[in-house]
């Protein structure tokens, strides 16, 4: 595909979409659909089957639940769902549901998280009432029709997200066997971050004649993506803003643009910004032409350091000092991450493109790596001493220039008199330290916790891995515990049908887990103490790889083993 993201010809209300969406969106703060939006929801709406390769940071979500919710009837009540949606993790399935609550609050629909870890008897409640959306765990999913809580004869469309991790977590069997409950005719739409030929099985199975949508594959022309210091760093959401003020305070930009995804994060980032010490200014498309026009001039005349900016409100703007690029999120397509970055650098100027990603993002970094054919370092985000050393530098490089350019003649008098006083060095160093201390922004001094930059799979390989050298007698992970698990390799048992259980019946995510080894007869795997018990719990109740399994804390082994 090759969506043009510098024309933006096409709107929300382009693609047709309904007032009630339209309004939601608008109310978000969205300003058009993404490239994956603008291709998907067209065929979607004409009830096509679709197959998407997006990661997460593309806007997926919302390409698959706007057609959906576009077909929703105000007051259609069915007896059963008719949008099924079936996502890896309990962390995934209710963002998922959030995003169809916030999406289309104003058509009343009724939308239904499953997944395991929460009491069953409440979902059976809620199923009970009647719902329109259900997006569930598959292991939860087949729970609930077992039972005959969930009849899916109604259905009539079935998203797979995220399907390559669900097959990762060895939810296969499971998918296939939940598609056979719903009609044929269905229609059926699978996203996922990778299309290997496990995925294209599963498409050629159940999907009919489907439209192929490709984000993050297209590579940039020769000379297109421009030579510009490019580097990352991931960070939670929660600590972006303070990450932010660190990382410009370490690059100390002449002017930066920093891209957001919505207006509504433009003015909060901005505010959160000027209440640092920065000079930022917003524009988005929610803002009259004068004061547009004032906050460029405010720019160009150095009033103000930093613009923070929708790609819509920057689009066209060509701003000459501009010489760092911050993406507040990683964008939601590698051109659109070229176009940005191609603001700076022109003209053999230098130029620097940040780009801070949450961790569950790293996979869209790496599809814009690829994209770009070039690298994006991740750094660690500056830590409390790494500013410090950085403000000395600055200090030391301003005194230097000081010295070597100013007329110094005139503060002689206040040196003299101190150096009767005080040894020369002395006096310097106060003089340092003044200057020091008039030079920095506002610093928290709350260190920014560094955060493991793995995805799910890279974090069960890792579990694989160290599972190979003999883990047994050693202290697991700091706050972490070991589980037992009376499965093991001669069961036919792998780490990913660890992690699919214990995700697909807990709370936990699969970067949550630690490390697997898995023996012959049992299986031993590290999770957060704070979850131990709950996993315990929830594991005795049901089966992995369709066995019931003795589950426990690793205490007992280690006990047996000695006696
Ligand atoms: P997803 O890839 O679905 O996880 O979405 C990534 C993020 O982008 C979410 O926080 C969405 O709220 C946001 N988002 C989705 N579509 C748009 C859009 N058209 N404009 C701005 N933000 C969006």
């Amino acid at each position: 595909m090759s969506p043009n993201v510098s024309d933006g010809v096409t709107s929300f209300a382009d693609l047709g979409l309904r007032p009630e969406l339209l309004n939601a969106l608008s109310g978000l703060g969205y300003e058009e659909p993404t490239p994956i939006q603008r291709e998907a929801i067209p065929p979607l709406l004409q009830e096509r089957d679709l197959v998407g390769q997006a990661a997460t940071g593309t806007g997926k979500t919302a390409a698959f639940a706007l057609p959906v919710l576009q077909r929703m009837p105000g007051d259609g009540r069915g007896a059963g769902p008719a949008v099924l949606v079936l996502v890896p993790t309990r962390e995934l399935a209710v963002q998922v549901s959030q995003a169809f609550h916030t999406y289309g609050r104003a058509l009343g629909v009724r939308v239904l998280p499953i997944y395991g870890g929460q009491p069953i008897g409440w979902q059976v409640k809620a199923l009970g009432r009647g719902v329109d959306v259900v997006v569930a765990t598959p292991g939860r999913a087949l729970d609930h029709i077992g039972r005959q809580t969930l009849r899916l004869r109604d259905v009539e469309t079935v998203v797979l997200d995220e399907a390559d991790e669900m097959l990762d977590m060895g939810f296969a069997d499971d998918i296939e066997e939940i598609l056979q409950e719903t009609p044929e005719d269905r229609q059926t739409v699978l996203f996922s971050a990778t299309l290997p030929p496990r995925i294209e099985g599963l498409t050629g199975r159940y999907l009919r004649d489907p439209i192929r949508i490709q984000m993050g594959r297209e590579a940039a022309a020769p000379g297109e993506a421009p030579l510009v210091r490019q580097s990352a760093y991931v960070v939670a959401r929660a600590h972006k803003p303070a990450a932010l003020g660190r990382v410009l305070d370490v690059e100390a930009p002449t002017a930066a643009i920093v891209f957001c995804r919505t207006r509504d994060e433009v003015d909060q980032l901005t505010e959160n910004l000027n209440g640092r010490g920065y000079r930022a200014e917003a524009l988005h498309g929610g803002m009259s032409q004068e004061h547009r026009d004032r906050v460029m001039g405010r720019l160009r005349s150095g009033t103000a350091e930093l613009l923070i900016a929708t790609d819509v409100a920057a689009r066209g703007l060509d701003i000459e000092q501009l010489t760092h690029v911050v993406n507040y999120d990683v964008p939601s397509a590698s051109d659109s991450y070229v176009h940005r970055i191609g603001r700076v650098g022109r003209a053999g100027r230098e130029g620097v493109a940040i780009t801070l990603a949450e961790p569950r993002e790293h996979r869209m970094l790496k599809a814009i790596e690829r994209a770009t054919k070039q690298r994006i370092p991740v750094e660690k985000v500056p830590t409390i001493a790494d500013l410090r050393a950085r403000r000395l530098e600055l200090t030391r490089a301003t005194l230097q220039e000081s010295l070597l350019g100013d007329d110094l003649e005139h503060f002689r008098a206040v040196v003299e008199p101190l150096a009767e006083e005080f040894d020369v060095m002395e006096v310097a160093l106060a003089a340092v330290k003044l200057a020091y201390e008039s030079s920095g922004a506002a610093t928290d001094e709350e260190e920014i916790p560094e955060v493991a930059q793995r995805t799910g799979r890279e974090g069960r390989d890792r579990g694989e891995a160290t599972g190979r050298r003999d883990r047994r007698g050693r202290a697991p992970a700091q706050g972490m515990t070991r589980l037992f698990f009376g499965v093991g390799r001669s069961g036919g048992i792998r780490p990913q049908d660890l992690v699919g259980a214990i995700a697909g019946e807990s709370h936990l995510s699969g970067r949550d887990i630690g490390a697997i080894e898995i023996a012959d007869r049992f299986s031993l795997v590290e999770v957060p103490e704070s979850a131990a018990d709950e996993v315990i719990r929830a594991l005795r109740r049901s089966t992995i790889k369709g066995r019931k399994a003795t589950v426990r804390r690793e205490r007992d082994t280690a006990n047996k083993r000695s006696g």
